[in-house]
């Protein structure tokens, strides 16, 4: 290692900066957001500063003169970018009072250089690759930033606020750190992180004895809590970063059957894996036992994961779940996953709203013919809507007659959209009048309808527009 990481204080002194042109601009932009003051001698007598926020621009002071010359006093590091021959001169300038500097794609006359940033307020992670590949040093930041939660910073700013109070309250060290352990890792830590800092600050302040909350046994409990995870239709890769990690924090997973293996391999190696969902043929431990699971779960002290498909708010019956655990007092978080239908749009290229042709989606379930006759088909008249069903194939003929008696035309274009983001998905388009026949085509579910103009637009309809001209083609040369 030759660069240290080390962090400067802004607060210290100004920076000065020597340079022209979009190099110089850069380093503005980056010095004045992090809030630097900033002395600037442009090189090409041109102070451009486009694109630099307005309440940051008050931080740039433009500087005049030679700055071979220019006053040091007080200046915690010089920086030259786009500078020219200038760079070289400052440089040695530099070095002969002992300030830090940097000269931009020239480490031999540099003493620091700049790392990649990760910026999440009072976390900032620094990424060097010692000056020799500035483009490795974003792919490592960029693998950082994913596996960082957003709020991050929020929790390094919440410990900071309290760490003085518990420093006299809980006066023992490694008790201390591992108070703070535990609330980083426990549901204080996860409420910050989603979001809720002031139940985080609640929840905080209701620990009567710290020191005992930092101790063994009691605490266990305490950590318990369950994550409602929207597994996605099937790609692991469509996992929300949030997802992955609360899988990746597991103890216990419940998932259901329309979870893909895919996706259960991307649990925590050693996470036992509870299956309850429905089997096909089979009807599965039933909801109040999914509930009790859980919640036990949780109270033995563990992190568990609800793992549903799709996202669990969507025909997910996340709404019930979440009622049962707010009721029993359980702390639980909920991570939206992405649903079949988006998972279908996406895949086969069906945009749901379009320009003038679809201004409305409406998601529902047809789950057995029986419940297609309960949906009041009449508020789906409108043309303009595009609707998308899911648990509709047994359910399909009594869809279509729900849509014609709606006055929906036959020839609106449907498509039966089946495992979609699986290696196996599979697609058949056509019009409302085929809908019954379309689903026979499918070689298995879970499937989902879109119903609605935008199919025309699809990539399986574009090919069948494209194998009728052909079998004309055929049948004209016949
Ligand atoms: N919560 C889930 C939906 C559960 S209801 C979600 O948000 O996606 C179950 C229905 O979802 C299935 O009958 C089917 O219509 C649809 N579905 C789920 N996964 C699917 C997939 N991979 N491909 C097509 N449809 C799917």
């Amino acid at each position: 290692m030759r660069f240290l990481p080390v962090f400067l204080d802004l607060q210290a002194g100004p920076v000065l900066l020597m340079g022209a042109g979009d190099l110089a601009r850069a380093k503005l932009r980056l010095l004045a957001a992090a809030g630097a003051s900033i002395r600037w001698y442009s090189t090409d007598g041109r102070h451009d500063v486009s694109g630099i926020e307005a309440s940051d621009v008050a931080r740039i002071k433009l500087a005049e003169g030679d700055p071979l010359t220019a006053d040091l006093q007080g200046v915690i590091a010089i920086l030259c970018a786009g500078a020219g021959d200038i760079g070289v001169a400052m440089s040695a300038r530099a070095k002969a009072v002992g300030l830090p500097v940097n000269v931009m794609d020239d480490l031999s006359h540099s003493t620091f250089i700049f790392p990649a940033i990760v910026d999440r307020g009072d976390v900032v992670v620094a990424v060097g690759t010692g000056g020799t590949s500035p483009v490795v040093a974003r792919r490592v930041r960029e693998r950082i930033e994913a596996v960082l939660p957003a709020r991050i910073g929020d929790l390094a700013g919440f410990i900071g606020r309290w760490r003085k109070q518990m420093h006299s309250r809980i006066p023992e060290f490694p008790l201390r750190r591992r108070f703070w352990e535990r609330v980083v890792d426990g549901p204080i830590g996860a409420l910050v992180l989603a979001g809720r800092g002031d139940e985080a600050e609640a929840a905080l302040q209701d620990i009567a004895d710290p020191s005992a909350f930092a101790g063994a046994q009691a605490t266990r409990q305490a950590e318990g809590r369950v994550t409602l995870v929207g597994a996605g239709p099937g790609d692991p890769d469509l996992l929300t970063i949030k997802a992955l990690r609360a899988l990746q924090d597991a103890d216990i997973v419940f998932y259901d059957e329309l979870v893909s293996p895919e996706v259960l391999d991307r649990v925590r190696r050693d996470a036992s894996r509870v299956p309850v969902g429905r089997r096909v043929g089979k009807p599965g431990i039933g909801q109040d036992a999914i509930n009790r699971l859980m919640i036990e779960a949780a109270r033995s002290g563990q992190r568990a994961v609800r793992l549903k498909g799709g996202d669990a708010f969507v025909f997910g019956r996340g709404g019930e779940e979440v009622e049962v655990l707010r009721q029993a007092g359980v702390a639980y978080s909920v991570v939206p996953g992405i649903t079949a239908g988006l998972g279908a749009a996406a895949q086969f290229e069906v945009p749901l709203t379009f320009r003038h042709e679809a201004l409305r989606i409406t998601f529902l379930t047809a789950h057995k013919a029986k419940d297609a006759e309960t949906v009041d088909w009449s508020i789906l008249t409108d043309q303009k809507m595009t609707v998308v069903v899911y648990m509709g194939m047994t359910a399909a003929p009594s869809v279509r007659a729900g849509l014609l008696a709606a006055g929906r035309s036959p020839q609106t274009p449907v498509g039966v959209f089946a495992r979609v983001t699986r290696p196996d998905s599979q697609a058949a388009v056509g019009t409302l009048e085929e809908l019954p026949a379309l689903v026979d085509k499918i070689d298995g579910g879970p499937a989902i309808l879109i119903i609605g103009d935008v199919v025309a637009h699809s990539a399986p309809w574009r090919r069948r527009n494209l194998a009728q001209v052909i079998s004309k083609i055929l049948e004209a040369a016949e």
